[in-house]
């Protein structure tokens, strides 16, 4: 029991366990406007032009009450939410790449240097060449 509970909780505390929480209740917050912005501003604009409380729409066949407008409703609700989800994910990437260029091209810059006897590429600190043994005074090289 000791050990379910410590596997339990090396899994509730990994990261990836955490963002996923708060996916899920960003995404309900999310999920709670937009089904405003449907119900209570998309849906009365299209009734406008069905001349009836859109998401009432019922069709009867054969004593049967098939409700097309409530469908129509969540088909809408779920193409604004794809819609959102997929500009904020490109939003996240375009920012977590900008993050990950910068770096990668000052450390290339700083880490090496080329050794002026025999022009190989060694670390910047190197006071003397791993390759031809040549003996270097420390000034940057380019
Ligand atoms: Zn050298």
């Amino acid at each position: 029991m000791k050990k379910i509970l410590g596997e339990f909780k090396q899994f509730a505390l990994k990261g990836n366990v955490l963002d996923l929480a708060v996916g899920v209740i960003i995404g309900a917050a999310f999920q709670g406007i937009v089904k405003s912005l449907v119900d209570d501003i998309i849906s009365p604009v299209i009734g406008l032009f069905a001349k009836k409380d859109f998401s009432s729409l019922v069709l009867t066949v054969f004593d049967v009450n098939i409700r097309y407008g409530a469908f129509i409703t969540a088909v809408i609700n779920f193409l604004i939410m794809v819609l959102l989800i997929f500009l904020l994910v490109k939003a996240i990437n375009k920012l977590s790449n900008i993050g990950k260029k910068q770096p990668q091209v000052t450390e290339k810059e700083v880490t090496t240097k080329e050794c002026p006897f025999c022009y190989t590429e060694i670390s910047v600190k190197a006071s003397r060449c791993p390759n031809c043994t040549s003996i270097l005074d420390n000034q940057s090289f380019k």
